[in-house]
């Protein structure tokens, strides 16, 4: 056997793969090398170069082997690669709570470290139920604000706290019941450029939910103007702002989870700005360390804080064991001074660019429901659920690596793509497509 069949072999045997089964799982395919946009596979008989249209679940924006960031995590391990958090503190994370402050809109200057998109997530929801803790405490009443209002269609994370505010059916709540904390849901809003009815009868409903239950209500959280893992979809600024104008009229936390939209991946730095607000509480994560290592912030001002602070707790109740990890941070360091360089902007215009010219054709074919271009963000929905094998298969033969989901084949592509690899991610997209059409209709006559 190969090194590489050995290799797959032993993982077939003994390795859990995200969301996947042990028994009649996909071929895995084995990745030996990356640099820039590109990735070498092998499947255990042949070799395959491609180039990444997922970036690595949308955190490798500045590519495989970036010098700048090869070096900022080469010199932190000369020095040490890890400290504990707790009565400890280092020029690392000073950088990167640094460039997140000076790239954050203002309030927002007070940094919590946490080690995933999900345990972030977890941290803001803790913070907001300690906000009406505190808030209550301040007024001398009972709390009853513990709970979060969240979105159809929404995506959080994967621990039990982010589960509980993801969509129920795409959550699989009643598998976990017992177990999550039950939210309150708001319907999914209307798409981008939804027109002034659409966005006002959605936010008659959103209303009427949130009155019910504004004594229970502790907090709202949402993906800003892009649903990620729910579906890709944008959805209407107007929306997002009259959700910040309830907050401010409840006195609830607003929750903004950037963790997919931040650092340009929707054309603004975060996507809050497209409806020109600032939540309470921002968590970001996955581009963060240009995708080198596992790391997110919270965000929020000080006087939030210093408010949480004051409160019973006396501190904000969470800290990770790797907490402010000294490579992590020198690494986010170096991918946000890269981001506040702005060349983000060109690269992802151009990105939106291509993708629009390249898939845009495809709403024309029989069963193809919607294609839909936003920021650095292409995705083409169909009328049915896509065959992963056959699609990253179709797509690794075009050169292309792409990882579907449900009736989605979507590309969240690296900034440094340049016109030629984008051209032939679309491509490598379109065949996916054609192939799952075919091959439906197929099984269909
Ligand atoms: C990916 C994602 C998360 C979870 O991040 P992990 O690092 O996978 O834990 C949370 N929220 C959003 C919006 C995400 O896209």
């Amino acid at each position: 056997m190969s090194p590489e069949q050995h290799l797959l072999e032993y993982d077939r045997r003994h390795v859990w793969h995200p969301y996947a089964p042990t028994v009649g799982a996909d071929p895995m395919l084995a990745v030996t090398a990356a640099d820039g946009a590109r990735l070498q596979l092998h499947d255990g008989e042949h070799r395959y170069e491609v180039i990444d249209g997922m970036a690595s679940w949308w955190c490798q924006i500045h590519g495989y082997r970036n010098p700048v960031l090869d070096e900022a995590v080469s010199r932190q391990s000369s020095q040490f690669s890890h400290v504990m958090f707790g009565g400890l503190t280092h020029q690392a994370a000073v950088d990167a709570v640094k460039a997140l402050v000076d790239l954050a809109p203002e309030p927002l200057d007070r940094v919590f470290l946490a080690d995933s998109g999900s345990v972030g997530v977890e941290v803001s929801l803790k913070l907001a139920r300690q906000v009406q803790i505190a808030r209550t405490a301040a007024r001398g009443g009972t709390l009853t604000r513990t709970r979060i209002a969240a979105l159809r269609g929404a995506y959080h994370g994967d621990t039990l706290g982010a589960m509980s505010v993801c969509d129920p059916v795409g959550g699989m709540h009643a598998m976990f019941s017992d177990s999550i904390p039950q939210q309150l849901f708001l319907p999914r809003p209307p798409s981008f450029d939804a027109d002034d009815d659409a966005v006002e009868t959605w936010c008659d409903q959103a209303n009427e939910i949130i009155d019910a239950h504004r004594d229970e209500l502790a907090g709202i959280i949402v993906e800003p103007i892009l649903q990620g893992a729910g579906g890709m979809w944008p959805w209407s600024p107007a929306c997002l702002k009259h959700l910040r104008q309830r907050a401010d009229d409840l006195d609830l936390v607003l929750i903004a989870d950037e963790v997919a939209t931040g650092f340009g991946r929707t054309g603004k730095l975060f996507a809050c700005e497209w409806a020109d607000i600032v939540p309470d509480i921002m968590v970001v994560g996955k581009s963060m360390t240009g995708g080198y290592m596992t790391q997110s912030a919270v965000l929020c001002s000080d006087e939030l804080a210093t408010e949480v602070s004051r409160g019973p707790g006396g501190s904000l109740m969470h800290g990770p064991t790797f907490m402010g990890n000294p490579l992590a941070s020198a690494v986010t360091a170096a991918s946000l001074g890269i981001v506040a360089q702005g060349g983000w902007q060109d690269d992802v215009a151009r990105i939106n660019e291509v993708m629009s010219r390249e898939l845009t054709p495809l709403r024309d074919l029989d069963g193809v429901i919607d294609v839909r271009v936003f920021g650095a963000i292409a995705a083409v929905q169909v009328d049915s659920p896509i065959v992963m094998r056959r699609a990253t298969r179709t797509a690794v033969e075009n050169r292309v690596w792409l990882r579907p989901f449900r009736d989605l084949v979507y590309a969240m592509p690296p900034y440094i793509c340049t016109e030629d690899d984008l051209v032939v991610m679309a491509a490598g997209m379109r065949a996916v497509v054609t192939d799952q059409l075919t091959h439906t209709s197929l099984e269909e006559s």
